[in-house]
């Protein structure tokens, strides 16, 4: 199944620029979306310098065009279901497809949960608004209303007074007496008789219906509703969060990564008081943070950084390998070249036996300690993903050549081959199966190899090649737990047939 660099849910301000930066880092970014921008209400955005008076919808076409020109592909649909793994992400969609993608960007919005009063949902956007910055300057100066829900509105209703001399406070919950005072000292009006509908011609308001039956006139009427962000799909990976005010998000450090290290976040999902810059800001940002977290994971997965990494400590408890000794000691001894062969226990064993043994392997600090062990057989360094051994063999082993990392395996085991002389033999030794205390599919490299899938990859002449074994062996070993177990090897050997 193919891996994304980076999936992007949600395609509005902060997800059109997490891709943005992703798609002109060269990364495979898929956007998925689901068409519903938190302010497809309003007809146009203001406060976003360059595109003041933009229709909300424009900007977001423009955005995904802008895309295109950098391979990022865009999918319309819904997230129902994200997981997370070491390696990465799968997301699930409605359709109960999936993809998956070594790191997630989650900008996905909120939903404004609002006042249950007639006539006030459909006039969302229009004459009945939450932010001043973004519509204050377009009912400047005339009548204003704030409908008060929620002791978190006071600023708000101190807000809207900057842009006018006329402003009416809707209590709909009781105030603090000081508070009102400092609304009076304003010139704020404050009303206190229920609010039973807002009434006007379509979407213009013209006036604030009360319980007492009188109609308070306003042109426009500011008020919030409860933020819910859209984050249902990531609930069962029980990310940290962090509780506000107006309520629960997802907790994000600096770059914008959640306690997932795989997931980031951006935009009104994680910060309900973002405007359209503030969120293409923490898109943009987040956009180069996976960007920066890829890069580095790029270079900790470079074969020779890896393998140098896992042999920073001594590995190796310095027997061979119990099938190679097996298979190998009862034949004549000759030149020998030990592929990945790590701390060189093997090629040691090899060279001991009589065997003119060459070891290579990617790692320093691995040969520097073959070479420590033993003057008797040969060490080179070498990545053998460009670099190709010389020489005549007549034994060519490799012993869990296997790698979670790059490795071209087949391609080195063929040129391998190729060095083997008439009569000489290939033996390989590798992971059948993940070990039986590990259902990790990761573990031992991720790939596991029966003796079919060896002898396909090796592609061998049969009118030149003989195969002497094919079989999978059953390794007893001590799990990690200090139980007995065992481990499956799949082992196949493969003669050149002998010069007549
Ligand atoms: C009425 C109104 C008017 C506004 N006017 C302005 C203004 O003039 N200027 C300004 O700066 N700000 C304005 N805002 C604020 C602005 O809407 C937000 O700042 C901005 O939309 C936040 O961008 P975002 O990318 O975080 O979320 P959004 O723009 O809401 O984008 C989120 C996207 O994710 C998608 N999505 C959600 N869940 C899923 C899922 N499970 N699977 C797939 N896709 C999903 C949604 O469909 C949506 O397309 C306004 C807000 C409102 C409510």
């Amino acid at each position: 199944m193919e891996t994304w660099d980076a999936i992007v849910i949600g395609g509005g301000a902060a997800g059109l620029s997490a891709a943005q930066m992703l798609g002109r880092s060269r990364r495979r970014t898929l956007v998925i979306d689901a068409g519903s921008p938190r302010n497809r209400f309003a007809a146009h955005m203001h406060g976003v310098l360059g595109q003041d008076g933009t229709a909300p919808l424009d900007l977001v076409a423009r955005g995904r065009a802008e895309l295109e020109a950098y391979g990022v592909a865009w999918r319309e649909a819904s997230v129902l279901r994200v997981d997370a793994h070491a390696a990465g992400v799968a997301v699930t969609f409605d359709d109960g497809s999936v993809e998956n993608a070594r790191a997630l960007v989650v900008a996905t919005g909120l939903t404004d949960e609002l006042p249950d009063v007639p006539g006030l949902a459909e006039r969302w956007g229009t004459s009945v608004l939450h932010c001043p910055y973004c519509h204050g300057w377009e009912v400047r100066g005339r009548r204003l209303g704030v409908l008060m829900v929620s002791p978190h509105q006071v600023h708000q209703a101190q807000l809207v007074r900057q842009w006018s001399d006329d402003v009416v406070v809707f209590a709909a919950i009781p105030l603090d007496p000081a508070f009102e005072h400092r609304l009076r000292a304003r010139g704020v009006e404050i009303v206190t008789d229920a609010v039973t509908a807002l009434v006007g011609d379509g979407t213009a308001l013209t006036g604030v219906a009360l319980e007492s039956g009188a109609v308070h006139p306003v042109d426009a009427l500011f008020t919030m509703g409860a933020a819910r962000p859209h984050d249902a799909f990531l609930a069962h990976l029980d990310l940290d969060r962090t509780e506000t005010p107006v309520g629960s998000f997802l907790s994000v450090d600096a770059t914008g990564r959640t306690s997932s290290p795989r997931i980031w976040a951006a935009g009104n999902v994680v910060n309900p008081m973002a405007n359209v810059p503030l969120s293409m800001g923490a898109g943009a940002l987040v956009g180069g943070a996976v960007n920066g977290a890829l890069v580095e994971e790029d270079f900790d997965n470079a074969p020779a950084v890896y393998w140098e990494g896992r042999y920073a400590d001594r590995l190796w408890s310095g027997t061979p390998n119990r099938t190679l000794v097996d298979v190998v000691e009862g034949l004549e001894p000759g030149r020998a070249l030990d592929l990945g062969c790590g701390e060189g226990a093997d090629t040691i064993w090899l060279a001991e036996r009589g065997w003119d043994a060459t070891g290579i392997d990617i790692s320093a600090s691995a040969i520097a300690r073959a070479r420590a062990a033993t003057t008797r057989a040969r060490f080179e360094v070498a990545d053998l993903g460009s670099h190709r051994p010389a020489g005549d063999y007549d034994l060519v082993t490799a012993s869990f050549f296997q790698s979670p990392v790059a490795l071209d395996r087949a391609r080195i085991l063929r040129d391998a081959v190729a060095r083997i002389a008439p009569g000489g033999r290939l033996l390989l030794i590798s992971h059948a199966a993940p070990p039986p205390w590990s259902t990790h599919a990761h573990a031992h490299g991720g790939t596991f190899l029966s003796p079919g899938d060896e002898l396909a990859a090796l592609a061998l002449d049969p009118s030149e090649w003989t195969t002497e074994l094919a079989e999978v062996r059953h390794r007893p070993v001590t799990a990690p737990d200090g139980t007995p177990s065992t481990l499956d090897d799949t082992v196949v050997m493969v003669r050149r047939t002998p010069r007549p």
